[in-house]
């Protein structure tokens, strides 16, 4: 995953290292860069701890925005405390949702983790083949 340095310092301002959990969409602009970011609203009832529950409603309103001024929604990602860098199986459960719910045209996502209290990225990216099947893999990272 490609990202501008200015969407990283958004998330470094905007995220707390206190729980609970949050996370927001990101957005491609052009040449395969994550250039936009948009952070999820808190909800009214709040997750219990380690767990990340978008606002569905919020995002997609989001997304359609980012339709309009051609930014390509391209994910979604969230926060980890304890250092915790890897997906959890509720996550995977999440992605494997998502892809099956996009439209034919998007064919990968990332999930970046922003792992606290490191303030590191770890990228996942869900792609899906041909035959409809998804698959997870790790991902670097590069700032641009
Ligand atoms: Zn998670």
């Amino acid at each position: 995953m490609t990202i501008t340095k200015n969407v990283i310092n958004r998330i470094n301002a905007m995220i707390s290292d206190e729980p609970p959990e949050s996370g927001g969409i990101i957005g491609e602009g052009e040449l395969e860069i994550i250039s936009e970011v948009i952070f999820d609203v808190r909800q009214a009832v709040t997750p219990s701890y380690c767990f990340y529950s978008p606002n569905v409603e919020f995002l997609n309103s989001k997304i359609e925005v980012w339709q309009r001024e051609n930014i390509l929604f391209r994910g979604l990602f969230h926060t980890h405390f304890g250092n915790t860098r890897s997906l959890s199986v509720a996550d995977k459960k999440y992605i494997i949702e998502i892809m099956n719910n996009m439209p034919e045209c998007i064919q990968y996502l990332y999930f970046p983790i922003f792992v606290l209290p490191d303030r590191e990225f770890v990228v996942y990216k869900a792609e899906k083949n041909n035959n409809g099947l998804i698959t997870i893999v790790q991902d670097g990272l590069t700032i641009v």
